[in-house]
């Protein structure tokens, strides 16, 4: 149990794909939270971790602090980028014997910062935070968070906010973008490098395939196709899935204006800057699939140096991206309905149910518990009739593949969780630590660390919002 163990790996690419820098020191940083569970299992001594470490002032031993480039096409239209207010301190080996970036986000400007000050505020990293551990308590790949430091300076957004860095934990910082960065300079030995990069710590077994790239692309875009499927499984809307937020790893990474979904519909969107519904809650998987064909652009020249040859070869692959989405949405929601086996029918009956939903504004997370708890679902009495055609086909359903309701029960109360970090309460509780009372973030990630298992003091945090609580929109606040 102790210090960072680094070996990073990214340092040793070629230098066109980084640029080496210390983070901007801060003025008084102090910890506001520490995540003493993921320290531990990291290899880490929580108590080693303190706020001049956390902040970047002091550089820990082995560390080699770098930015990254990239590039991205934000709501479809391509910019160079770059990790802007972000240092990579160095890539951790733990005593598992996985390999981690810890990356610092908040901690100053950088060749890539453009017109950006490099820092972040308080309330964004917090929710950052709290969500991408609610994340990883649904099971849901995620991105993780370490800690959070209050950096003692302000930020100057709209309006005068409390500065604060994230320390933030991932598989790793590989994005679409990156390949993106790398194809538009026409950089081959930086795509070549990416490439071997990516394998050894995403898809070692693509090394040995008869064509790499290709072999990476199908691992990342299945690794996608699950992933938003499980995104849409909890009512999760990424918010900004531009192909500088996706990750080759298969985490969710970059949690922005992302919200979970109260009231059930499928073109739900929070975010304040997505006035098109781009990423609307149903477009997820439709937004993966082109990416991926981003991605796979981006891959051209490594997969065949005859063009043709290399596209004819990456449309194979990417036109297969609706049929696995499909499989894994199939999945996610049979799970959802405690159903056992797969049968021929089984995307109308599940469609049945949100189409119920939808028509009654049922509440998306509560509406799926109150199934596998066996209670009625949380509508007006009026509106109850529009579940009845369900009801008898989900019966019919149990009773085809010979399952009691019981057992199905049992089985969805594992799918499908009775705490989500619902919008309003994620809101109030930001608001409150930018007051300086943590008291409702620290409640409220409690609960949300333990989906499926609710404690009767959970109720307020399980009820939707009342109209006057709803949040119409969510903000970047960067
Ligand atoms: P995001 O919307 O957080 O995914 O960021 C998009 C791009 O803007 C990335 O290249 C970030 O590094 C950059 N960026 C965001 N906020 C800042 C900031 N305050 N200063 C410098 N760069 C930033
Ligand atoms: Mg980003």
């Amino acid at each position: 149990m102790g210090a960072f163990r680094f070996d990073t790996s990214y340092a040793r690419l070629p230098g066109s794909l980084f640029t080496r820098l210390d983070p901007e020191p801060v003025r008084a940083p102090r910890l506001v939270v520490l995540n003493r569970p993921l320290a531990l299992e990291l290899g880490l001594d929580p108590d080693g971790l303190d706020a001049e470490t956390l902040s970047g002032n002091r550089l820990p031993p082995g560390a080699t602090p770098l930015a990254q480039a990239y590039a991205g096409h934000q709501f479809g239209h391509f910019a160079i980028l770059g990790d802007g207010r972000a240092h990579l301190l160095g890539e951790h080996l733990t005593p598992d014997g996985r390999r981690v970036d810890i990356q610092l986000k908040g901690s100053g400007r950088t060749p890539y910062s453009r017109m950006g000050d490099g820092r972040a505020a308080l309330g964004p990293m917090l929710r950052e935070f709290l969500i991408s551990e609610a994340m990883a308590a649904l099971g849901i790949p995620t991105t993780r968070s370490l800690a959070v430091v209050a950096t003692g300076e302000p930020v100057f957004r709209d309006r005068v906010l409390p500065g604060a860095i994230l320390v933030r934990v991932a598989a790793s910082h590989l994005r679409v973008g990156t390949f993106q960065y790398a194809a538009a300079r026409r950089d081959l030995d930086g795509l070549k490098a990416l490439l071997a990069h990516a394998i050894a710590r995403h898809a070692p077994e693509a090394a040995n395939a008869p064509n790499p790239a290709l072999a990476l692309l199908e691992a990342t875009m299945a690794r996608q196709a699950r992933l938003v499927a499980q995104w849409m499984g909890v009512g999760f809307i990424h918010g900004v899935m531009n192909t500088d937020n996706m990750a080759i790893s298969g985490e969710t990474i970059d949690y922005g204006p992302c919200a979970f979904m109260d009231a059930y519909h499928p073109a739900t969107v929070f975010s304040s800057i997505d006035h098109a519904g781009r990423y609307a809650y149903a477009n997820q998987p439709r937004i993966a699939h082109w990416n991926i064909v981003r991605f796979a652009e981006a891959l051209l020249s490594l997969i065949d140096p005859d063009e043709g040859a290399a596209i004819a070869q990456a449309q194979a692959v990417v036109e297969r991206f609706p049929a696995l989405f499909e499989e894994a949405w199939l999945a996610v929601f049979r799970a959802k309905l405690g159903l056992a086996t797969p049968q021929d029918g089984d995307r109308a009956l599940i469609e049945t149910l949100l189409q119920a939903m939808a028509d009654t504004g049922c509440d998306f997370t509560n509406g799926f518990r109150a199934l596998a708890e066996g209670q009625a679902f949380p509508v007006d009495a009026r509106d109850r009739p529009a579940f009845r055609s369900f009801d008898e086909s989900w019966r019919a359903r149990l009773a085809a593949e010979g399952s009691s309701e019981a057992s199905a029960r049992t089985r969805a109360l594992t799918a499908n969780p009775a705490l989500i970090p619902r919008n309003h309460r994620v809101e109030a509780a930001l608001e409150a630590a930018e007051g300086g009372d943590l008291g409702p973030f620290e409640a409220l990630l409690n609960a949300v660390r333990r989906p499926f298992a609710p404690a009767s003091e959970d109720a307020p945090l399980r009820a939707p919002p009342l109209p006057h609580e709803r949040i119409q929109a969510t903000f970047c606040g960067t």
